[in-house]
């Protein structure tokens, strides 16, 4: 399919103070479709002389846009799902061209989800409720507000170009934090095309300018110097783990949101039902072309059910198609990047050179556009000295770890120190409560996969002391890490 890429992605894609423009210097930076190998667009290369400007703009309109009355804020959130909707067929075609993602099956879903977000959270602030607290005195009272918090930088991956940004721009409009927002520099053009969205609905809702700023550039310097900035009073951080640790070490006082990455083990107990586990794995290993952070990125079986588990897992293998992205059959389109595929090769060596076996897949496709069209694949007999079993792979790979006993699935999976999301398969109620109890991770998903994606409702982020960082996903849980608790006491003894 040949995608037109729309006007506005050619030149002034950032957006500083309400304005559309270029980068102070002119430089810009090419984007590469992995689905066709062209440059795509060439965007602006933004340094640190545009994070002052943008960073100023937002810093001017903070107190006023926090003392904004909080139905205006709700009505700009529904508009800002309005235009979402409107324009989805286009954002989605230049995601899947920029990411690789399905269209149909991914990128489409991804913008129906993105939408959603806005009207929940625009729902849950109005149903926020604070305290009032006893006190001593019955001429006192004592209550708190959730104030915004101020300046909140948005800095996301390219896995979910527009979902996860706005994740996290829905809850902070919707308390009053103005947003400097930088986009991932694998895919800015599907976030330019939904920043548009959100400007045009402040500005014919007449909002003051600047409440919401993007700019482009590399993570190393832009996102560095936003990150240090004095006037940014929170971040918003989705991304590796090495780089949720550097951002930390520079943000000082500052709040910030930690969603890092995952090594999701699927735990196949010997009780479990193995076609359902079986279709959970390849959907929890192949989904997005394995680059999720929930992604299953190990299967630890019961080696009692291990060779039937394996067979199923081959047949459900067969389901998952790789092709070019924009044919509705295809369910597994090209790895975003290079150095995603490379780190996936480097993962399936080091596995097979320990001992495990491929069973099917294990390389890029040829006669492909580009070289980033990896075969799902599974690879038995993986150990926990595996780098399959160590670190996070992000690409369509279904590994299988054989354990002997629930208290060594434990072991293993708890000892990666990943701890975002991980499933157990299992008909035991008593093995239920046992993995629950024993499972180091922010959510468990029992009898379903490691990929289940309940954002809106269910609070999701990572466990305490794991390297999946910190900060809630959904609902009240975003809005309270993106405020903060001000409580006024008042003596009316003498009051008029
Ligand atoms: P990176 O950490 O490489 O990049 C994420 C963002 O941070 C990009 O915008 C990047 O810019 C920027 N960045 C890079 N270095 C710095 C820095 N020093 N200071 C400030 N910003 C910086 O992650 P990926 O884009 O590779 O995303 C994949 C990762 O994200 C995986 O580990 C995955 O598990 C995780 N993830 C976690 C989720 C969760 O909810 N827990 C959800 C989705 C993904 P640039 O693009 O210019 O390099």
């Amino acid at each position: 399919m040949k995608v037109v890429i729309p006007k506005e992605l050619l030149d002034k894609a950032n957006l500083i103070g309400g304005v559309w423009s270029n980068a102070e210097s002119g430089k810009t930076f090419e984007v590469q479709s992995p689905v066709t190998g062209e440059v795509i667009a060439k965007v602006p290369l933004c340094d640190t002389a545009d994070v002052e400007k943008a960073v100023q703009a937002a810093r001017r309109v903070r107190d006023e846009f926090k003392d904004t009355p909080v139905l205006r804020r709700v009505e700009l959130c529904n508009r800002i799902k309005q235009l979402v909707l409107e324009r989805k067929e286009i954002i989605a075609k230049v995601m899947t061209l920029e990411q690789g993602k399905p269209c149909e099956g991914e990128s489409i879903p991804d913008l129906d989800e993105t939408a959603l977000l806005f009207t929940d959270f625009a729902e849950d602030i109005v149903r926020l409720e604070m305290d009032t607290y006893p006190l001593k005195d019955p001429n006192k009272m004592a209550f708190s507000v959730r104030e915004a918090i101020g300046v909140t930088a948005v800095i996301t991956p390219w896995n979910y170009p527009v979902l996860i940004p706005a994740e996290y721009i829905a809850p902070a409009l919707v308390v009053g934090n103005p947003i400097v927002f930088k986009p991932a520099s694998y895919t800015p053009l599907s976030a330019i095309l939904f920043a548009r969205c959100i400007q045009d609905a402040l500005d014919e809702l007449g909002f003051p300018k600047g409440i919401f700023n993007l700019i482009t550039g590399p993570g190393g310097s832009v996102g560095n110097h936003l990150v240090g900035h004095p006037h940014v009073d929170c971040i918003a951080f989705t991304g590796e783990t090495v780089t949720g640790q550097a951002i930390c070490s520079r943000a000082g006082l500052k709040r910030t949101l930690m969603e890092l990455g995952g090594n999701g083990p699927q735990i196949v107990c010997d009780d479990a039902d193995l076609a359902k586990a079986a279709a959970a794995a390849a959907f929890g290993c192949y989904t997005n072309a394995g680059q999720v952070c929930c992604a299953t990125e190990r299967i630890l079986v019961d080696a009692r059910v291990h060779d039937k588990f394996v067979k199923l897992m081959l047949e459900e293998t067969e389901k998952w198609k790789v092709g070019d992205p924009f044919d509705k059959k295809t369910n597994v389109g090209p790895l975003n990047n290079e150095p995603t595929a490379a780190k996936t090769e480097t993962h399936l060596d080091d596995a097979v050179k320990k001992g495990a076996r491929i069973l099917v897949g294990g390389k890029r496709e040829s006669g492909r556009p580009t070289g980033l069209y990896f075969q799902p694949t599974v690879i038995d007999g993986v150990t926990p000295s595996m780098l399959l079993n160590k670190e996070e792979t992000f690409g369509p790979v279904a590994p299988i770890i054989s354990f002997e006993s629930d208290e060594e699935a434990v072991q293993i999976a708890n000892g990666s120190g990943y701890g975002l999301q991980m499933a157990v398969f299992t008909s035991s109620i008593k093995k239920c409560f046992f993995y629950s109890k024993k499972l180091r991770t922010g959510t468990i998903v029992v009898n379903d996969t490691t990929d289940y994606w309940e954002d809106l409702y269910v609070p999701f982020g990572g466990g305490g002391g794991t390297k999946s960082g910190h900060g809630r996903i959904a609902t009240h849980f975003t809005m309270e890490d993106l405020t903060y608790i001000k409580t006024t006491t008042i003596d009316f003894a003498n009051a008029k």
